[in-house]
């Protein structure tokens, strides 16, 4: 089965919620359970959906060695975001910061999400066809797909139902890509 090399993921709404925007009061953030935060006022921020668990299987699941992970965000308190990505974690005890190469694949400020995707193509050499992209913005589905990177729209965070259909629809494309491509061009980096 064709799997991405890299999954880069939205955080507000997609990853977690609340949004950043919406958080009352911020830091200090406690880890309050294996799927939730809490800001200092006691508010949760809870990981959404098989979150954690898609987390995990990239990271260390059996068939995901080529594959890594990655957050594109535009979130309104990327510090507080970035507290956060350090306090979740994955089974074998690293945090989500950790995972995402020690922060250096967390591309978190404002701007078209093309610049974030095209940052990490740049820092991990991953071309945007093998790439998978989730968020709950239709907007920024639009903008990552115009790039030719498999872009899911994710209304209720990363469920199991939006990971099989990324898996799906990424697979979908390589068929497409190997019997419409065949040929010599077949394998071609492009330079979007
Ligand atoms: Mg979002």
């Amino acid at each position: 089965m064709a799997l991405p090399k890299l999954v880069v993921f939205d955080l507000d709404a997609c990853c977690w919620f609340p949004e950043m925007y919406m958080v009352r009061r911020g830091p200090p953030f406690t880890k309050t359970s294996e799927n939730a935060c809490a800001a200092s006022d006691g508010e949760a921020i809870k990981l959404l959906g098989q979150t954690r668990k898609v987390w995990e299987t990239i990271s260390n699941g059996d068939e995901w060695q080529d594959c890594r992970v990655a957050v594109a965000s535009r979130c309104d308190e990327p510090d507080w975001a970035r507290q956060l990505l350090k306090l979740f974690t994955i089974d074998d005890g690293r945090s989500f910061w950790q995972a995402l190469d020690d922060g250096r694949l967390a591309e978190i400020y404002k701007g078209n999400k093309k610049t974030h995707l095209k940052a990490l193509k740049q820092k991990t050499g991953v071309a945007f066809e093998d790439m998978l992209f989730f968020d709950d913005d239709q907007e920024n589905i639009r903008h990552v797909s115009e790039l030719g990177v498999v872009s899911v729209l994710t209304p209720e965070g990363v469920t199991a139902d939006a990971w099989e259909q990324g898996l799906r629809r990424f697979m979908e494309a390589k068929l497409y890509e190997r019997r419409g491509g065949a040929g010599p061009g077949y394998g071609k980096t492009y330079s979007k």
